[in-house]
């Protein structure tokens, strides 16, 4: 999955959107590749914030910390076994 600025012309593909794409979400070669007709989901600035804020409340970044914190924890159970 990767997000590509567009410098070709081209409609937002969100719902009732009616300004320019600026940026396009391409899923890439996986399974995913038929998803948004093929060609990727095309946003304009707008909706792309919007989503990128509506993601944003379902998923928290992790911390550095935590991440590390677990790394530890994962090999102490590996080294108790
Ligand atoms: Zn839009």
């Amino acid at each position: 999955m990767e997000l590509i600025k567009l410098n070709v012309e081209s409609r937002c593909d969100m719902h009732l959107c009616r300004n320019r794409a600026e940026y396009r979400v391409a899923t890439g070669k996986g399974g995913l590749s038929a998803l948004f007709g093929g060609g990727g989901l095309y946003l304009c600035r707008d909706c792309l914030v919007k989503l990128y804020e509506a993601m944003g409340k379902e998923l928290v970044p992790k911390s550095p910390d935590n991440v590390i914190k677990k790394a530890i924890k994962r090999r102490e159970v590996n080294e108790n076994k």
